[in-house]
Order: structure tokens, then C-alpha cells, then sequence
């Protein structure tokens, strides 16, 4: 058969047999020495088939040559196990990138930057922040100033617990993060917040649930600005007249919203509007986003508390945000606002300017 025949009838390009031929696979039965014409046996239609199923199933030429050098069928359970590797290799690097991207923005770099360390020590927070039990028994929310670390917890349990838990997470977090201020320090933090809650509960002997939400801002040592984020404290940037909210909530309806499967509006009043997907100190692995985010002067960024948002809109928060020159003022006026307005939950804003 020629070339053109034979590329017909397994289906692989005249271009890519000739390609084979030369890493010595699939090599011509007989070659015409005056025309250097190529011509194949119909017997090698066969090999060609398996050949063209084993580039389909993503295996290199020259391994198919050694392949064929030294048949081994325990060869195909190696390969076997390594598309198997690899898939999983795949989805797990897939994963990761939704859940950096769930966060917003700017997915961390692998390796830090070094040369945007001068420029964010330079980086001045102004920040104000405000507190309202609302209509509850208890304040469970929970606020942390500290040196570049930035942070608002939301409080889960019956009784004192969600009060214990989202000061214990911020406590944590603060203590480690001091100890390590790169971002590795901040996750390994971040861990150690985690382990500190669910080990309180274990110890309570309790069979209440105790847990907490996070929003964080902290600027590390080698990258910039941090946002960590679990469950459905939120955080904001308002940067030239536009307010973005930088997390995607983790509740069952935000979820439903995301893949198209619940309407916004019927989320407001779905049962399921307050169960949280995931929060710190409920399991031992730590379930958190985090990415960066970018910080220029003159933006204003606000943490919070759900008591905050499901009393006021986007609109209104934007309205205070933009009016209110002060952080602290801005702060109080957003807390207030929700307080006038009959918030059932407690309600907690940090505001944060960049200068
Ligand atoms: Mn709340």
C-alpha cells in the first residue's frame, strides 16, 4: 500500500507516519530505492490502529517505540495509573484555582515578590471599626486591630459559644500571624485558629456546635495584601465611586445562585438562606479561600458581618462609603444605619482606608 492508502485506512496523517518512521515505529515495510516511495504491508494496519489509540490515550511516540521494542502488557497498567495521576493532578489543581478565584482576584503568585515588598511597607491603614448587638441576646460577632492584620468573625452556637469561638479564632490567628508574617505563617495561622475552636468545643464535652466565620485583610511580609475569607462575613473595596464585593459567600443559596440553579430573588427567601457551607472550627481541616487583592490609596475597604448587608443594599453601603470622609465615622454611620433599621443580628463593620 502507499502511504496515501494506508494513512486512509488507519486514519493516521501521512505526515505523522512519517514522523513514526523516523523515531522507528511503524516503519515502512518496503521503501522503493529509485523513487524513495514508502509502502506498507496490510499486516501493519493493525499495529497502526493500536499505535493511533495509544496517542489518543495521550502516550508519547518514543514510548510507544520502547513499547513496541520490548512488549510488556504490565506496561499498560503503568500507563494506566498515570493518566489516573494525572487526571487527579488536574482536578485538584482545578479546584484550587476556582476556589482562588471564588475569593475574586489576583490568585497568589507561587513564589513571592520580593520587589513589591518596599511597596507594601509602605502601605498605611487607617482603620475604623463598629459594633451593634441588634435584636439578640449576645454580641457574637468579633473584631481584631492588629498589626497588619485585619479581621471580622461572626460567631456560631447556642448560648455563649459563637461568642467564645469568633474571639478564640481572632485571638489565634493574631498570636500566630505575629509569629510568621508570611503568607505561609498567615495559613498556618489560619490552621491553628481552626484547631483552637474545634479543640474548645471537644473540650466543652458539649454537643453544641461551636464555630465561626472569618473575613481577614493581613499584609504579609511577602506578598501584599491577603484576603482570607470562610462562610458569609463579607469584604468590599470601594475604589473610585465603585464598590466590588471581593468574596463570594459560602452559605447553600449563594452556592445555588452561582451555578445558575436559584434565582437572586428567590434566594432572599429560601429556607436555606442562613446555613453556612462552611466556617472555622467545624472541621479539622481547615476550609478557607484566600487570594490577593490589590490596595492603592484611596481605596476603602470594609469588612463585615451578614447583620450588616441583609439590612442595608449595596447601594446604601456605597452611599455611606462615598459621604463619610473619616473611617471610624463611616464605620459607626453604617453600623447605626443597620441598628435604625431594626437589624435582628448582630452588626459589625471595619472600615479600612488606604492612604
Ligand atoms: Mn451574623
Amino acid at each position: 500500500m502507499s502511504i496515501g492508502d494506508f494513512s486512509a485506512r488507519c486514519g493516521l496523517s501521512a505526515k505523522m507516519l512519517r514522523s513514526y518512521a523516523a523515531a522507528g515505529l511503524l516503519v515502512p515495510a518496503a521503501v522503493d530505492g529509485s523513487s524513495g516511495y514508502r509502502y506498507y504491508s496490510t499486516g501493519q494496519l493493525h499495529q497502526a490502529r493500536v499505535i493511533a489509540l495509544l496517542r489518543q490515550a495521550g502516550i508519547p511516540v518514543d514510548d510507544i517505540t520502547a513499547f513496541y521494542d520490548n512488549p510488556d502488557e504490565l506496561q499498560l497498567d503503568r500507563w494506566e495509573r498515570e493518566v489516573v495521576q494525572e487526571s487527579t493532578a488536574r482536578r485538584q489543581a482545578l479546584a484550587e484555582a476556582r476556589a482562588a478565584l471564588a475569593v475574586g482576584h489576583e490568585p497568589l503568585p507561587a513564589r513571592p515578590e520580593t520587589s513589591r515588598k518596599g511597596i507594601e511597607m509602605a502601605t498605611k491603614v487607617s482603620p475604623g471599626t463598629s459594633t451593634h448587638i441588634g435584636g439578640r441576646e449576645t454580641n457574637q460577632d468579633a473584631v481584631l486591630v492588629g498589626d497588619g492584620l485585619f479581621a471580622v468573625a461572626d460567631g456560631i452556637g447556642g448560648l455563649h459559644n459563637g461568642e467564645v469561638a469568633s474571639r478564640l479564632a481572632l485571638d489565634t490567628l493574631d498570636a500566630s500571624f505575629n509569629g510568621d508574617r508570611s503568607v505561609a505563617g498567615l495559613l498556618n495561622a489560619c490552621r491553628e485558629a481552626n484547631r483552637a475552636v474545634g479543640q474548645h468545643q471537644t473540650a466543652d464535652g458539649g454537643d453544641a456546635t461551636m464555630g465561626t466565620t472569618l473575613v481577614a485583610l493581613a499584609m504579609t511580609s511577602d506578598v501584599k495584601a491577603v484576603v482570607l475569607h470562610t462562610g458569609d462575613s463579607r469584604l468590599y473595596r470601594l475604589r473610585r465611586g465603585r464598590l466590588e464585593q471581593l468574596t463570594h459567600d459560602h452559605t447553600v443559596t449563594a452556592e445555588l445562585v452561582r451555578t445558575g440553579e436559584l434565582s437572586e430573588e428567590d434566594a432572599q427567601s429560601h429556607p436555606y438562606r442562613h446555613v453556612l457551607t462552611r466556617a472555622l472550627g467545624v472541621n479539622p481541616d481547615v476550609d478557607i479561600d484566600y487570594a490577593g487583592v490589590s490596595c492603592e490609596p484611596g481605596d476603602r475597604l470594609v469588612l463585615c458581618t451578614d447583620g450588616l448587608f441583609k439590612v442595608l443594599s449595596a447601594d446604601e453601603l456605597k452611599g455611606v462609603l462615598a459621604s463619610v470622609a473619616e473611617p471610624q465615622q463611616a464605620a459607626d454611620a453604617l453600623v447605626n444605619g443597620a441598628a435604625e433599621r431594626g437589624a435582628e443580628d448582630n452588626v459589625t463593620a471595619m472600615v479600612l482606608d488606604i492612604r
